[in-house]
């Protein structure tokens, strides 16, 4: 019989942290936590395979399903010594939770307190000693009972929770602010108008019946992996969505049974910053939820627990530590204390900021925890790129005071516009995506997604480190503070207050997640530390601790990582940069960039009406070019720099204004109509397929002649100078090998020529692009001239898929949201597809040319995914923008070691795929070279 639930807890654990997949994260680590005996609360884990059940069968569960769960109930009872629904002793209650494959933290329901009804309530008031905390458990069971389960939730911004609408008039009618402050007897009022809302609204009554609760919860949390915010997660997060939740059903414990009680959430080290040592939150008198919810204002663990629960923070610092060494890597813990008892209701890999991840995945490296190739391993490689972005400080921050100060929660700095409504902030960035916005809330909560997307930073009054507002800034890497008290925020009036100053929607303000400093206006930015070092060279390695971490795991990536790493790079601040941060050439010099400076020149050529003054218009822009490509050259000292001859259509360069070209008329001493003329010959209806690339070359052969000679001249000139040089001519836009020989022939008789009359000779490539199809199908013969293949994967997307570059944007959003592509395709690979097209094109290359080398010059060339991709299918190099080349380093070597964990896992299984026996386990002694 299929076996859907597992059991967990002191009497009997059937799973562990490696069935991720079937107990997802939450139910998984449950279980290690019990069998490495740390206190857990007894329960059991309905697994992943359900939930899938459940949406291809009309949301029914599989038919044994209830038998194992009756089964499981019956051993919580057990173990926990309680009876479910018992009318004489302390009743047994549950909880409900998610849990899925990969965490998504707030994004799917939980129910708490299950098993109480009126009867079970007065025998855990008599149990418990506390009348006041039986009620307010019922109180808060039939709420969120009624939200989760029974779908009362306020669907829109202005439906009315009855529920919260209740207890305001409570505690109005009571003369109280807080919650806390209700009576029982006020609480035990509230139970009844609730379950006369329920009535009301859902024309049922509430249920009393404990298990047919349960089942409540079960069903409401397999319901919420489809709930709308859960699916924007897992699109922005990359999960897919066949994956389905687990459902953990576990014993209830109680950190609001009076002052020797406590709930809270822990970082074994910080989640913004990396450093080690224990930080979190935590409530006294507290159900978890609160602590999360940022409802009540937390303290800070670090700060006070030790002073407040002496014995409870000694077993927690030595659990939490235990747990961190056990997992190897931060842990993020959620635990209660229930009468000065501790006990563990969740352990996971922390969600942590690409500050955090790098150093603390070093910093564990280097006290002997892990290995570099783990360092390496687990730091998603795009989180690199939050270590280079700008930072407030230096001459931005002159004459600034802070109008308040917050929890530094997500490191980064932001300055935008105020939005209050998360709706509002994702409206005003679609009207225009280079909207800068700082969302102000006063706490967030999951509904909040959409907004926090958008925004550059994030600010809230309040709610610590561990809110939800900090938790999930901090994993999208966005500039966060939050629990800053000292603001205040109307959302009715749509105002924030800072002392006697009013802040509207729309105002500007700047938040330093680093610092939790809040200032008025836009600061400007100043550039990372590691920038500082590489770049400006204003501070010394030594003095930059974040930068020594950054370099050790660069110089470990460039140790695992076989695929080369380029930049696209026009000039050569660029390229020098570049270098600092890795590269080992040029995959792309787009020449076209350089004539932007001198574009009446260019101009002056595309005017030129016969060949003889088209020649005598490129005159200077070859001297214009040459001196480019000297600089370069000097910059990139000797590594291989590829130059790609004229691609974009000349209509690009043109002026379109009327006034424009009366100008450009007047400088050239031509008439107006004739600029006027040619501008409107030049127009085409679809220029990314018109008259551009190659067919430039072949119609005007004076353009390339012109480039190559420069490419070829600026070499000779900077080897004089004792520079090596290694230019790689490359040919745009080719699908035909008629085309390529047609420009490799202008090519190589310009190089023959100068280098005869220079009396030195330059080693270099002639080669091309590979970006249509009919490239890659043909790429064998291709290859019978070409040196060079490099994917230009912009116009391979484009042309392969038949979408416009220039014009998915009105589609693609929509696309995304209805799941017809996972992923933007001119950001990540699409593999199946383009990806299909590289391997035809590699396959045929190599038959042809066995050492051609082969690259990547188009976006992708920096998109982890598309980088593994690359490794995959044998390209010698990657080449992307400079700030990209840390990501293109570390998801290299994440692909070379994630292949050699593959063999290696392979062979351990007898499946190495060497052919050479049914089982390969024999291996050592035949001669696959699989080295069995
Ligand atoms: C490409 O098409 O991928 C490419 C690098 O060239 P461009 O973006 O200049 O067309
Ligand atoms: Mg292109």
């Amino acid at each position: 019989m299929a076996k859907y639930v597992y059991n967990f807890g002191k009497d009997g654990t059937d799973g562990d942290a490696t069935m991720k997949n079937l107990l997802g994260g939450k139910g998984a680590n449950l279980a290690e936590m019990a069998k490495i005996g740390l206190p857990v609360p007894s329960g059991f884990t309905i697994t992943t395979e359900v939930c899938t059940y459940f949406y291809e069968h009309g949301q029914q569960y599989p038919p044994e399903l209830e038998a194992q769960v009756n089964e499981a109930m019956a051993a919580i009872e057990k173990t926990m010594g309680k009876k479910f629904g018992d009318h004489k002793d302390m009743p047994l209650l549950v909880s409900c939770r998610s849990g899925a494959r990969e965490s998504m933290p707030g994004m799917m329901d939980t129910v708490l307190n299950i098993g109480l009804n009126d009867r079970t309530v007065e025998v855990l008031a008599k149990e418990s000693q506390d009348e006041r905390f039986a009620w307010d458990c019922y109180r808060r069971f039939v709420q969120m009972y009624g939200d989760v389960v029974l779908d009362m939730k306020p669907k829109t911004k202005t439906d009315i929770d009855p529920f919260e609408e209740l207890l305001e008039k409570k505690k109005e009618k009571a003369g109280v602010k807080e919650d806390s402050e209700l009576k029982p007897e006020h609480l035990k009022e509230l139970v009844k108008e609730f379950k006369a809302a329920v009535k009301k609204q859902t024309g049922k009554d509430f249920p009393d019946d404990p298990m047919e609760q349960v089942w409540g919860g079960i069903g409401a949390v397999f319901g919420s992996w489809m709930n709308d915010r859960a699916m924007v997660y897992r699109r922005m997060n990359g999960i897919p969505h066949d994956w389905g939740t687990a459902v953990n059903v576990q014993a209830m414990v109680f950190g609001n049974m009076g002052e020797t009680c406590a709930t809270g959430v822990a970082l074994t080290r910080n989640g913004a910053t990396g450093v080690k040592g224990i930080t979190g939150d935590y409530l006294i008198n507290a159900q978890g939820e609160d602590v999360v919810a940022g409802i009540r204002m937390p303290k800070r663990i670090e700060e006070s627990l030790k002073k407040d629960m002496p014995t409870s923070w000694e077993e927690f610092s030595k659990v939490a530590m235990i747990l961190e060494n056990h997992y190897k890597d931060i842990q993020d813990i959620e635990f209660t204390i229930e009468k000065q008892k501790l006990w563990m209701l969740q352990t996971r890999n922390a969600k942590r900021t690409g500050f955090a991840a790098v150093r603390a995945a070093v910093d564990m490296v280097n006290e002997g925890l892990i290995t570099p190739e783990m360092a390496i391993a687990r730091i998603p490689a795009n989180d690199v790129t939050q270590l280079l972005q700008p930072v407030f400080g230096g001459t931005g921050l002159k004459g600034k005071t802070p109008i308040a100060k917050g929890i530094n929660a997500g490191p980064g700095a932001a300055t935008g516009q105020i939005y209050f409504q998360p709706d509002e902030a994702e409206a005003a960035w679609q009207k225009d995506n280079a909207a800068r916005i700082i969302l102000v809330r006063r706490e967030t909560t999951p509904e909040d997604l959409r907004g926090m997307k958008v925004a550059s930073g994030i600010l809230t009054s309040f709610g610590g480190a561990a809110s939800h507002a900090a938790l999930v800034s901090r994993q999208m890497g966005k500039a966060c503070v939050c629990g800053c008290e000292s603001i205040g925020i109307d959302y009715k009036a749509e105002t924030m207050t800072v002392g006697k100053k009013v802040f509207k929607k729309g105002d500007w303000i700047s938040v330093d997640g680093f610092t939790g400093n809040v200032y008025e206006g836009e600061v400007p930015t100043s550039p990372s530390e590691i920038l500082q070092v590489l770049f400006e060279k204003s501070l010394k390695p030594k003095d930059a601790p974040l930068y020594q971490c950054f370099q050790q795991l660069m110089s470990w990536s460039d140790r695992f990582r076989k695929l080369g790493v380029r930049t696209n790079a026009d000039n050569p601040k660029e390229s020098e940069q570049a270098i600092a941060l890795g590269a080992e050439g040029i995959g792309l010099t787009r020449t076209e960039h350089m004539f932007f400076d001198r574009i009446d020149d260019f101009r002056a050529m595309i005017l030129a009406e016969t060949v003889e003054a088209r020649e005598k218009a490129l005159k200077p822009l070859l001297k214009y070019q040459q001196e480019d490509f000297e600089g370069i050259f000097r910059a990139m000292k000797g590594r291989p720099v590829t130059i790609r001859l004229l691609d974009p259509p000349l209509h690009e360069f043109v002026p379109h204004e009327s006034k424009d070209q009366e100008e450009l008329a007047k400088k050239l001493g031509i008439p107006k109509a004739k600029v006027a003329q040619r501008v409107h010959e030049l127009a085409e209806a679809n220029p990314m397929l018109g008259h551009r690339g190659c067919r430039l070359g072949i119609v005007y052969p004076e353009i390339t002649r012109m480039q190559a000679t420069a490419i070829c001249q600026a070499a000779v000139h900077v080897m004089k100078e004792g520079i090596d040089c290694h230019p790689e001519i490359m040919i745009p836009l080719v699908g035909n090998i008629t085309e390529y020989r047609n420009q490799e022939k202008i090519i190589r008789e310009a190089a023959t020529k100068v280098f005869k009359d220079a009396g030195v000779t330059a080693d270099y490539l002639v080669g091309t692009m590979i970006e249509i199809p009919r490239a890659c199908v043909t790429a064998d013969k291709i290859a019978e001239s070409a040196e060079f293949f490099s994917f230009g994967t912009n116009d391979l997307t484009q042309t392969g898929l038949g979408i416009s570059r220039d014009d998915y944007g009105s589609f693609i959003n929509q696309y995304q949201e209805m799941d017809v592509f996972p992923a933007d395709p001119f950001q990540t690979l699409d593999q199946d597809g383009v990806g299909g097209l590289m391997k035809i094109a590699v396959e045929k290359g190599k038959s042809t040319r066995s050492d051609i080398k082969l690259g990547i010059c188009g976006e992708h060339g920096g998109d982890p995914a598309s980088v593994k991709f690359c490794h995959k299918i044998g390209l010698n190099y990657v080449s992307c923008s400079p700030l990209r080349l840390p990501v293109a380093r570390l998801a290299a070597a994440q692909a070379a070691i994630s292949e050699k964990k593959e063999k290696t896992d392979k062979k351990a299984e007898g499946k190495c795929g060497c052919g050479c026996c049914k089982d390969c386990k024999c291996c050592p002694c035949c001669k696959c070279g699989c080295k069995g």
